[in-house]
């Protein structure tokens, strides 16, 4: 487990509560041992980083161990670009398995055996049904179904049948292999279940050695009951799933019989977490790739400048609870603030500049003027930034005729520049049109470095780029995705695309440090909110920058009411 996640006291849940209670009976000999089991059909979102952050959490906590677990059942929608994505996001996210990556077609041959135990056991048969005749036999939640018509068949003939299933010798959806348990059962996930189905597609890890592939309930539990897994975590949809999970340990000759435990998943408003739905808004080109900023995957959120400290303290803060709710946005935003403002680099770039010309500054003169880079932070240490006779500010950082209360920039009045002079608007210019093209001021130089000698007090306080030596750059602004905090509202997810939610600007002028920002880099743009460089869409003559948050916190102020 990485060094760097330090050991905090969790407050305790259900799962937890259920550990302690198995620990205190012994149960499994004293082990504690989860599995984060994704399906390679996407990248990872963060509602996956709940799901792993307690998994190798509670192994972490308790001692115990945490398998990556690659849930490869299904061929046609798995690839090996998500298999690496999703190791890549658990590293990232601070997470370690040592060697115990796992795939479940690492377990195919002994899937297949167990599933001939249970055919002469004359609990699995070969059953000829296609898809609609099985769902017309399975009955709904209120009729039991009906038994199928080759349910009976001898033990010798399903074996043959099974085998030859095995061997190509059908074709895809013409057979399936169906657990013999009960029709009429309540639970519809009990009325004889596909364990086996035909798919002829070749599978990025087994190639064409197999045309058969085991149903998730199926090889979710035996996989589980191999590696050993104690106490196996799922989300709510499972708990239906779980007297499947335990029948097929039941029947089988299995060394270990894992407990199933769900927990409710997380939904976050103003987000689809559903890698369907993901893949959609990929496929239509809705965003650019599975790592757009403004998905809500690990690798989006990273492009986006979301820390994975931030990350792993959201989900410790939602915790896990029995019950589906959703969380707000601005919780996990808050995170994200409350990390950045202590590690990232205070830098001034103005978004919308205006010019301001300096009457009394020598023509050719820079003086380079020092600056902090964290005041949260003494050991980031300081830099330099030029300041010369002509200068951008904010364009709404000044008003020729300004309202009561207005402490920025304003004709006859001081403020000061940032880490710079106090300035006073002498005189502004304009074009035809009546538009503010120049402001004139005038400084003082005895306030340098932003503080007079003579207690003199200004109000305002304003970010600025020296002309001559300000770059350019793109900065992408982001907003929500969806327009409403629930996307589904009104039907479909897609008709609820926020058509803003990118915005970009290049007309800001940047401070010339700025040149030399990595990947990995985070900002505070002063005043104006937490930006990241964007190593992948930068270029020499390009740079690039997203805007991770804002500044302005809304969750803890909605929390205090
Ligand atoms: P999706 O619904 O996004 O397609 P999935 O459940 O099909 O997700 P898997 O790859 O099977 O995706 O998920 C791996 C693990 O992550 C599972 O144990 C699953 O329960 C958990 N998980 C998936 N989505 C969430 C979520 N929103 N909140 C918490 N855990 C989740
Ligand atoms: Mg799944």
């Amino acid at each position: 487990m990485n060094k760097e996640i330090e050991k905090k006291d969790v407050p305790s849940n259900f799962i937890r509560n259920i550990i302690d209670e198995d620990l205190k009976n012994n149960k499994n000999n004293g082990e504690v041992h989860t599995r984060f089991p994704p399906e390679p059909n996407g990248y990872l979102h963060i509602g996956h980083a709940k799901s792993i952050c307690l998994n190798f959490g509670i192994a972490k906590d308790y001692n115990g161990m945490c398998n990556l677990r690659f849930d490869d059942t299904n061929p046609a929608k798995e690839d090996i670009e998500y298999v690496d994505s999703i190791i890549e996001d658990v590293h990232w996210l601070g997470f370690d398995w040592d060697d115990r990556m796992f795939y479940a077609s690492n377990y195919y041959d002994k899937l297949y055996e167990y599933a001939v135990y249970l055919i002469k056991e004359g609990k699995a048969f070969v059953c000829d049904l296609n898809a609609e005749e099985m769902r017309k036999y399975r009955g709904t939640l209120t009729e039991p179904g009906k038994e199928s018509p080759y349910r009976n068949r001898t033990v010798d003939e399903n074996l043959e049948l099974f085998e030859k299933m095995k061997n190509g010798d059908f074709e895809d959806g013409t057979h399936t292999l169906r657990a013999k348990i009960d029709m009429a059962s309540p639970n519809l996930n009990m009325r004889d279940p596909v364990i086996y189905r035909i798919i002829k597609t070749e599978h990025h890890r087994t190639g064409n050695k197999w045309c058969i592939y085991p149903m998730y309930d199926y090889t979710h539990c035996i996989s589980d009951s191999i590696e050993g897994i104690t106490h196996s975590l799922c989300t709510l949809e499972f708990e239906d799933h779980r007297p499947l999970y335990d029948w097929f340990l039941d029947q089988l000759p299995v060394k270990r019989h894992p407990q199933q435990i769900e927990f409710a998943r997380l939904n976050l408003g103003y987000t689809v977490l559903s890698k369907r739905k993901l893949l959609e808004l990929v496929e239509k080109k809705i965003v650019t790739d599975w790592d757009d900023p403004r998905m809500p995957t690990i690798a989006g959120l990273r492009r986006r400048g979301y820390t994975a400290k931030s990350i792993r303290e959201f989900a410790d803060r939602i915790g896990v609870a029995k019950a589906d709710s959703t969380v707000d946005l601005a919780l996990l935003e808050y995170c994200v603030r409350e990390d950045l403002n202590k590690i990232a680099k205070r830098v001034m770039v103005v978004l919308d500049p205006i010019k301001v010309i300096i009457d009394n500054y020598p023509e050719d003169k820079v003086e380079w003027l020092e600056a902090v880079n964290n005041p949260e932070n003494e050991d980031d240490g300081s830099r330099k930034i030029p300041f010369s006779k002509e200068l951008y500010i904010e364009r709404d950082d000044f008003m020729e005729n300004p309202p009561r209360k207005y402490f920025r920039m304003t004709p006859g009045k001081e403020v000061r520049l940032k880490h710079a002079f106090y300035v006073k608007c002498e005189s502004v210019i304009k074009d035809e049109n009546d538009n503010i093209v120049e402001i004139h001021c005038t400084y003082d130089p005895t306030t340098k470095g932003g503080w007079s000698d003579d207690g003199r007090k200004v109000k305002g306080t304003l970010h600025w780029v020296s002309t001559k030596h300000a770059i350019d750059a793109e900065l992408r602004l982001y907003d929500h995705l969806f327009l409403s905090q629930n996307p589904e509202e009104n039907g479909n997810f897609l008709d609820n695309i926020n058509p803003e939610s990118l915005v970009i600007n290049r007309k800001a002028k940047l401070e010339p440090s700025l040149k030399e920002a990595k990947n990995g880099d985070y900002f505070q743009f002063l005043r104006k909110g937490y930006f990241c460089f964007d190593a992948k869409d930068s270029t020499e003559s390009n740079l690039v920058f997203n805007k991770t948050v804002g500044l302005r916190d809304s969750w803890s102020k909605k929390n205090k009411k």
